[in-house]
């Protein structure tokens, strides 16, 4: 069993940064889980620091049924993967990825024979012999990822595992990643500011701000329903549009229009209290002429993004003044800058945020 345990992490470095805030968290055995949020939020620390790359300030972490929280990283069995693969240069593929047998005295011949079974089952075994240097990107990283497997670790951590590759490639790595992993079954943590990325991969996501934990769940629940306007405002392609809202009896008095309360709120909101309305810009349809229960403003900026546009409206926010909203518009149905539209919010897909909470 490899589930991670994390309960009140703390690590203040010694120039007084508290990268991580009395964190708790919970990593089901054998689950791809990522680690997503903004620059400087913590993430990298807070995979180190399961590794015992560095030592928490406070708190505890638990891998399996084993504490390891004081342990050294050579003791914990998890094996990390770096952003720059860290391979050393002047090894073959072969003495790379049977370099962690070699520090655990297997013999000459075992861990060759282990590093060329490893090799094999990742594609690898034409590019024994040759050296980093000789490799693509996409190959180092396979090679990086033998390394971390030949010792058969509890958990894989992984540090923005596709960062160093190309478009394309990334890609590509990608669905390895995801197939590997499926048949590894190995509790895997990857740490991304890539929240495609997170959402392609992850069974579960872990959004960080500030050494905290914002919200953790399945890509669909985090992409559905972000627990607060933090995380609805930080995944997805395009940022949930966030309106000023006002309670208006059985209505959500929102940009000079009223909108009926979403079902599932009903009941929980108090009559005149200031909430935030929140759409994600896909489950929002223009409509070119008039519709009731939709935002309606000016046409000011349309972004082709290939199969779609990204539209984006201005509609009044109160006071003379106007806020931007965005729709996801299928090709051939864009309409022109200075046209009037509609914004028509989808069944079931309305939240309303109460001082930053989902309510
Ligand atoms: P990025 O996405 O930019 O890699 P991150 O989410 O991985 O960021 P961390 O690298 O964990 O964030 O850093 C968290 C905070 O701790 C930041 O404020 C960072 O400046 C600080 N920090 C990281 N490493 C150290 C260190 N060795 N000494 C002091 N402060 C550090």
């Amino acid at each position: 069993m490899s589930a991670i345990t994390l309960r009140e992490l703390t690590k203040v470095y010694p120039n007084g940064v508290r990268a991580l805030d009395a964190l708790d968290l919970e990593i089901a055995d054998g689950e791809f889980f990522a680690l997503l949020g903004p620059s400087g939020c913590g993430k990298t620390t807070l995979l180190r620091t399961i590794a015992g790359l560095e030592l928490a300030s406070a708190g505890s972490v638990s891998i399996g049924d084993r504490a390891v929280t004081n342990l050294p990283p050579g003791q914990r069995d998890v094996a990390m993967v770096f952003q720059d693969y860290a391979l050393f240069p002047h090894m073959s593929v072969r003495d790379n990825i049977a370099y962690p047998l070699r520090i655990k005295k297997v013999g000459r011949a075992a861990r060759h024979d282990k590093a060329a079974n490893t090799a094999d089952e990742l594609g690898l075994s034409a590019l024994l012999d040759r050296r980093p240097g000789q490799l693509s990107g996409g190959q180092q990283q396979r090679v990086a990822l033998a390394r971390a497997m030949a010792c058969h670790p509890q958990v894989f951590l992984l540090d923005e595992p596709l960062s160093n590759l190309d478009a394309r490639l990334r890609l590509e790595a990608r669905t390895f990643l995801k197939r590997l992993q499926r048949e590894l079954g190995v509790t895997t943590v990857f740490v991304t500011h890539d929240q495609a990325e997170a959402l392609a991969l992850a069974d579960r996501i872990a959004v960080m701000e500030g050494g905290r934990i914002r919200q953790v769940g399945t890509p669909t629940e985090v992409f559905r329903r972000p627990a607060n306007t933090f995380v609805a405002g930080f995944i997805g392609s395009t940022p949930m549009n966030l309106v000023p809202a006002r309670v208006d009896g059985d209505a959500l008095a929102v940009a000079g229009v009223r909108l009926p309360v979403p079902e599932d709120v009903r009941g929980r909101l108090t009559d005149g209290e200031q909430v935030v309305y929140g759409v994600r810009p896909e489950y929002l349809d223009y409509s070119p002429d008039p519709v009731p229960d939709a935002l309606t403003g000016q046409v000011v900026v349309v972004e082709n993004l290939g199969s779609f546009s990204l539209v984006s409206l201005d509609v009044p926010a109160g006071d003379g003044a106007t806020t931007s909203v965005q729709v996801v518009v299928p090709e051939g149905r864009e309409p022109d800058p200075g046209d009037t539209g509609w914004a028509v919010p989808r069944p079931g897909r309305s939240l309303v945020y109460r001082d930053g909470e989902l309510v």
